[in-house]
């Protein structure tokens, strides 16, 4: 039978990811970055409350490449992890828009050629949301009728400043405040994102220049007319 594993990291994707894949076996991959102490109690508190079918590996420890905010690749030693662990599917969660060098329907396409290849089974490394945004997401998971509390206690900085705090001055709190406010919720940040210097010095016109997607542009837009932001 066909194996699944969902790369998990209780974020606001790969949460809600659980559930829509109808509940498969997670894996969070404990590489030694600097905000996994965070990340790694949430992972756990949630996986309790929710009885989710939870494997923390500390297979790999990257540490020493831990060039902030993201260490490069690291969804490639994921997957290869994740088949070495016996999976058939692997689900790494991306979304609509998402176009870093190791999540994209491309990279995934290419990971699942070369990690097949390899192992001499078929492998397939995909993600369930390509064709939804960060706020498609959590509104599906609204629409869902699944516990908004659950929702909230996901763990989405880069930079956190202690026990699940959002800094609310990293693209990762910026894209999770986005996908909230356009969902009419208010997410806890320790300083507002909007008010984030980049918000206005960068993304404010990389927004309206093509370096984002048009839909990623929307939503920005649309979320920083819920605060009355300058647009
Ligand atoms: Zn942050």
């Amino acid at each position: 039978m066909d194996k699944q594993i969902l790369l998990y990291s209780a974020g606001l994707d790969s949460f809600p990811a659980w559930h829509y894949l109808g509940k498969p076996p997670a894996m969070y991959f404990d590489i030694r970055h600097h905000f996994r102490e965070q990340e790694l109690e949430c992972v756990r508190e949630l996986a309790e409350r929710c009885g989710i079918d939870l494997t923390v590996s500390t297979a790999l420890d990257l540490s020493s490449w831990d060039t902030r905010p993201l260490i490069p690749f690291r969804n490639i030693y994921f997957a290869m992890l994740a088949s070495n662990d016996g999976a058939d599917t692997i689900w790494c969660v991306g979304v609509k828009g998402d176009h870093t060098r190791d999540k994209s329907p491309e990279a995934f396409a290419r990971m699942s050629e070369v990690l097949s290849e390899f192992a001499g089974r078929p492998i397939k490394v995909d993600s369930p949301f390509w064709a939804m945004t960060k706020t498609d997401v959590v509104r599906w998971y609204i629409e869902a009728g699944l516990p908004l509390r659950d929702l909230l206690d996901t763990f989405s900085c880069m930079e956190p400043g202690g026990r699940r705090v959002h800094c609310g001055r990293c693209s990762s709190c910026l894209r999770r405040w986005i996908a909230l406010a356009n969902n009419q919720l208010v997410g806890e940040f320790a300083a507002n994102p909007w008010e984030w210097d980049r918000v206005q010095s960068y993304y404010r016109d990389a927004m309206r220049d093509g370096t984002y997607p048009e839909h990623r542009a929307e939503e920005f837009f649309a979320a920083l007319e819920t605060v009355g932001a300058p647009l």
